[in-house]
């Protein structure tokens, strides 16, 4: 690929921690980068951020027996000292609106802030999900729009709003497809996954207590469709496959998938969680599919990833319809909208297969998401995917003379580029390269996923990057494979330049140190500074 994407580095110049360790101011600071102590480390007793009017007056004897004995063991900070202390520490963390994410398959892209003001008006903002039906009208109305219109993309019957998130989703379909087969006598046991579906896919098929069975990609990174149809039979209930898959493919066999798999009697859940790269291009319903879920939080831009909760709708086709949990949302009569409960909802959908959430899902989210594709229409839909998969194969393309690309050979990726440590000279790892973005600014890509391609590198832009953003990107990770192949040692340390050095990050997981026990770490535990803290 062409020029404007050249690394800046150079073997002479060194790389970052090459003249060793940063001297270590009294502070702990290091220019603007600041450090922070545990609010816990920080607060003295008896300071405090409000005064009371008085000291509290004698406890009535009634309930003397509750009055406290010592000190309730808490943090006393003055305001200030808290602003700064939560100013301080979200310095230290990386967002969506400080650079790009390029987490593959996560679809974080920026959330437009016209989306935010829509969710924070009163009518929508203030309301109670006990309120009386008749005075959350305008809320039913977002619902049932949202609703309509995730239907309509998507090509299919009916929409199960409340999930929260994509696992719940995926839960949802796959309850749905069981009650399905149950309905007609024919509970089955077996869920068939691909290699290339994402990883919560499994877990759902198992979690509802299907036995899980591997069906294998195939060179170019798609399902084997005869591999999956020679495994077909009466004990399948049906598939799990992500489209496009975790290698950034669209499965476009999809079709012929589900022919065979509803001619052997199975159904046919899809990951939707990448249907950026598709919205108003495809619609699922046209490609057999069953169940999909769609993860709000990515292809229609509401916050995740720390910034809000997810939301999870899943579109059902018209065998599954009628096995959508509750509740719902439905016209009444006299055009009013309620929302179907336990209570009456036997009458309108006797065969629901019971209820995934206390209330009707994430209202924010529906709000946030509403706005987003009434702010778009079809036609700014079809160009989000089309500038979504037009960015990653920039990526792509700009990086495979440097990093392998497996399948860039089988053509255009569709929302994520795929790279894995083929090429990385002997020593230099898929981390190394993650680790060395952070010191580029930028956070990592997903790593180590998907699991068919050896350490993988998996790279999704959205199309919310501008060129110039994409090319600074491409530049610095140019600049990591450079150093690589210069087998330059700094970058096998990398962070250098982050608040935290690298981790232990076996030790980190596997043995958490997650309570503040006052007297330090407790013993025999690791400390922050041997699991890497610096
Ligand atoms: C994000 C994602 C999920 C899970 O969605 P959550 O909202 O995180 O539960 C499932 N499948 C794929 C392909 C995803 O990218």
């Amino acid at each position: 690929m062409n020029a404007p994407n050249k690394s800046g580095w150079k073997p002479e110049m060194g790389a970052a921690g090459e003249t060793g360790a940063r001297p270590m101011t009294s502070s702990g600071d290091a220019g603007l980068a600041l450090e922070e102590p545990l609010i816990f480390e920080l607060g003295g007793f008896g300071k405090c951020g409000v005064d009371f009017d008085s000291e509290p007056g004698e406890i009535s004897p009634a309930l003397a027996k509750f009055a406290r004995s010592a000190p309730v063991d808490l943090p006393g900070l003055t305001e200030p000292e808290t602003v700064r202390h939560y100013t301080r520490l979200s310095r230290q963390n990386y967002a969506i609106d400080l650079g790009p994410f390029p987490l593959g398959s996560c679809t974080m892209k920026h959330n437009p802030r016209l989306n935010e003001a829509m969710a924070r008006l009163p009518g929508f903002a203030d309301i109670h999900p006990l309120q009386p039906m008749d005075t959350v009208q305008g809320a039913f109305e977002v619902i049932e729009q949202l609703a309509d219109w995730l239907c309509k993309l998507t090509g299919m019957e009916a929409v199960a709003m409340s999930p929260k998130a994509g696992a719940h989703g995926e839960l949802c379909g796959i309850l749905a497809m069981r009650a399905a087969l149950e309905a007609r006598g024919d509970a089955r046991e077996v869920i068939l996954v691909p290699e290339s579906a994402h990883g919560t896919n499994p877990a759902t098929a198992a979690f509802a207590g299907y036995r899980v069975e591997n069906i294998p990609a195939t060179k170019d990174g798609r399902v084997d469709l005869d591999a999956l149809k020679s495994r077909l039979g009466p004990d399948v209930a049906g598939v799990m496959i992500t489209n496009p898959n975790t290698c950034g493919l669209f499965e476009r066999e999809m079709k012929a998938i589900s022919d065979a798999v509803h001619a052997a009697g199975g159904l046919v859940y899809c990951d939707g969680a990448n249907f950026n790269a598709i919205v108003g291009k495809v619609r699922p319903g046209d490609l057999g599919i069953d169940a999909m879920h769609i993860n709000l939080h990515k292809t229609f831009s509401t916050p995740h990833g720390g910034g809000g909760p997810g939301s999870g709708p899943v579109v059902l086709s018209a065998r599954l319809a009628p096995f959508a949990p509750i509740p719902f949302v439905r016209r009444d009569e006299k055009g009013r909208l309620r929302l179907i409960e336990e209570r009456g909802a036997k009458e309108h959908l006797p065969q629901t297969f019971g209820r995934m959430t206390a209330f009707h899902g994430q209202m924010g989210m529906f709000t946030r998401a509403l706005t987003y594709i009434l702010s778009h229409g079809v036609d700014g839909l079809r160009q989000v995917a089309e500038d979504a998969v037009l960015n990653a194969n920039y990526v792509l393309r700009s990086l495979e003379d440097v990093l392998d690309a497996p399948f860039a050979h089988a053509g255009p990726c569709m929302h994520e580029a795929l790279f894995s440590d083929d090429d990385l000279p002997e020593g230099f790892s898929t981390l190394d390269i993650a680790k060395g973005l952070i010191d580029e600014g930028f956070h990592p890509m997903t790593v180590y996923f998907p699991l068919v391609v050896h350490g993988a590198m998996l790279i999704e832009p959205t199309e919310t990057e501008s060129k110039a953003g994409l090319d600074r990107f491409i530049g610095s990770m140019r600049s990591l494979a450079e150093r690589a192949q210069a087998k330059d040692e700094s970058l096998k340390t990398a962070p250098h330049y982050a608040p935290r050095r690298r981790l232990d990050e076996t030790r980190a997981a596997r043995k958490p140190v997650l309570v503040y026990k006052g007297e330090g770490v407790p013993p025999g535990e690791p400390s922050l500074s041997e699991i890497g803290g610096s």
